[in-house]
């Protein structure tokens, strides 16, 4: 079995209380690793290490961005040298098929080599400006924040942790980690690799262990001067209000229910494999997921007929094998979806397939559900205003455009959503009118380092990837400068 430990102050350590967790497969129920548990102490330490590494030590802050950027690389280039070893990583740990994993290893180096070559360009502003005051220049320059705590979910282990981490630290952050407790192993390996690649002591630190304890430490403490938190909204909006103490920056990427929109002249085949990719892509664990598909009246029958099928063709089976869909991440929560399921069936919704465990062969041991499809939804009902976040969809019809924006928006989530139609100008009208931050247009789910990434409403606060997540983890300062240095006269009567 696998034995790992906390990475504090450049040195990996066992937990203060001593105590551990396990790690399991959810497509085989075992045990795969034996992981030290931070408590309190150790994120109080793993702060103060930070906090040493940006304002005393200052070696990663102070180094120079061409030769930050140039530590990323090596990151990107080593993560890239066991690309199987990770992919393989994610699979046994959080369930997802192979293929899948492998794709979020290939994003994960690209996005350390985006920041990479982001850091090394320069930007910043530059105004000339006469302001009354007599003529001056002012320009503006980028800092980091200084120590950032970074809390991650279990969908995308290695990924969504490197969408924090390569921004962050590309503008010279230190940083105390924190991924989700169901799936460390990934983050871990990546840990080793900051440390053979010499990240500086202290300037990157992991905790890991229950999200009650050291999340709401890490979001609390004075000395933490940024949160970054992706997962659910309930625990955004904790880390929210206790975030305020020293008012921190924050940046919170939450849930989502987001509308998939067909129209009766969509190519069929097309909008039913882009919903497929939609909901059952990573078993639906996906925050972006297209949950609700809202199809025009006349094509319902035929679009619900294919979509079915499609669905009940959907292999499942041990990731490693590379199914068309994995486990469900844990047993808890593949039956927190059932349970969703069997609130679906009670509440009038009709089950047009799947809607149980699925327990052939092998998977007979792990937690497998079939893809399911809920037709005939109306909008009162609990499958179609909550999070599910799984492999459930839910199908209601609309008869006009406006009636398709009014149900797409009638959700506190704004995250993401879809339009397909063959009218271009029909696509743009609805896109625009959808209140939400990731929209697609004849395709659904596909995302980019290089495009920011983020939600409306009660999906989050900022905007992960692109420049704008490099923005996130910096200070803007405005610096103007009297060319004519001199008295002014301001005061003379
Ligand atoms: P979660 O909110 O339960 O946990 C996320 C992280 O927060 C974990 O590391 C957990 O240990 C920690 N945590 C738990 N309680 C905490 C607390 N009180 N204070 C601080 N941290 C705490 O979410 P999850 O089940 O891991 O992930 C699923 C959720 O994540 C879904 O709602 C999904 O939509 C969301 N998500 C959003 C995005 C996005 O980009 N918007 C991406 C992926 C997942």
């Amino acid at each position: 079995m696998i034995k790992k430990k906390l990475f504090i102050d450049g040195a990996w350590v066992d937990g203060c209380g001593g105590k551990t967790f396990t790690s399991i497969n959810p497509s085989n129920g075992e045990v795969i690793a034996e992981v030290a548990e931070a408590g309190i102490a150790d994120v109080r330490a793993a702060v103060a290490a930070a906090k040493r590494s940006f304002y005393e030590t200052r070696e990663w802050r102070d180094m120079d961005s061409q030769a930050r950027g140039d530590m990323l690389l090596k990151i990107a280039d080593k993560i890239e040298e066991h690309a199987d070893e990770f992919a393989r990583l994610d699979v046994i740990d959080m369930g997802k098929p192979l293929r899948e994993a492998a794709c979020d290893v290939d994003d994960a180096v690209h996005c350390f080599r985006y920041y990479a070559s982001l850091i090394k360009t320069p930007h910043g502003g530059y105004y000339e400006v006469n302001t009354g005051f007599g003529e001056m220049y002012s320009y503006t320059v980028h800092e980091p924040v200084g120590v950032c705590a970074e809390i991650t979910p279990w969908n995308y282990p290695l990924l969504m942790g490197v969408w924090k981490l390569a921004p962050s630290l590309a503008a010279g952050n230190s940083v105390v980690f924190k991924p989700a407790t169901v799936c460390v192993l990934s983050c871990i390996r990546l840990f080793e690799i900051f440390e053979e690649c010499g990240m500086p002591k202290g300037s990157v630190n992991l905790v890991m262990g229950p999200g009650g304890v050291i999340g709401d430490e890490l979001a609390a403490n004075p000395d933490v001067d940024m949160i970054t938190f992706t997962g659910s909204t309930e625990v955004g909006q904790s880390i929210m209000r206790q975030a305020a103490t020293n008012v921190k920056k924050i940046g919170l990427e939450l849930g989502g229910k987001s509308p998939n929109v067909i129209f009766a002249d969509a190519d069929l085949e097309g909008a039913v494999e882009w919903a497929m990719v939609g909901i059952f892509l990573n078993q639906g664990e996906i925050c972006s997921a297209g949950s609700r598909i809202l199809v025009e009246e006349s094509i319902h029958d035929a679009f619900v007929k294919r979509l079915v099928e499609r669905a009940n063709a959907i292999t499942i089976g041990n990731p490693l094998d590379n199914p068309d869909m994995g486990a469900m991440v844990s047993e808890s929560h593949m039956n927190k979806v059932l349970a969703y399921i069997e609130k679906g069936k009670a509440e009038g919704a009709t089950l047009a397939c799947g809607g149980e465990r699925y327990t052939e062969g092998e998977c007979a041991k792990g937690y497998f559900l079939r893809p399911t499809v809920f037709d005939n939804c109306t909008s009162d009902m609990t499958i179609v205003k909550e999070e599910i976040f799984g492999p459930v969809v839910t199908v209601q019809t609309f008869k006009t455009e406006k009636e398709a924006i009014d149900m797409a928006n009638d959700t506190p989530y704004g995250l993401a959503g879809g339009v397909s139609t063959s009218d271009g100008a029909r696509a743009l009208r609805v896109i625009k009118e959808i209140r939400a931050g990731i929209t697609w247009i004849n395709c659904y789910n596909p995302a980019f380092n290089e495009a920011p990434w983020g939600g409306y409403k009660m999906s989050g606060i900022g905007r992960e990837l692109g420049v704008h997540g490099l923005e996130e983890y910096q200070e803007i300062k405005q610096i103007n400068i009297n060319l004519h240095p001199g008295v002014l006269g301001w005061y003379e009567h």
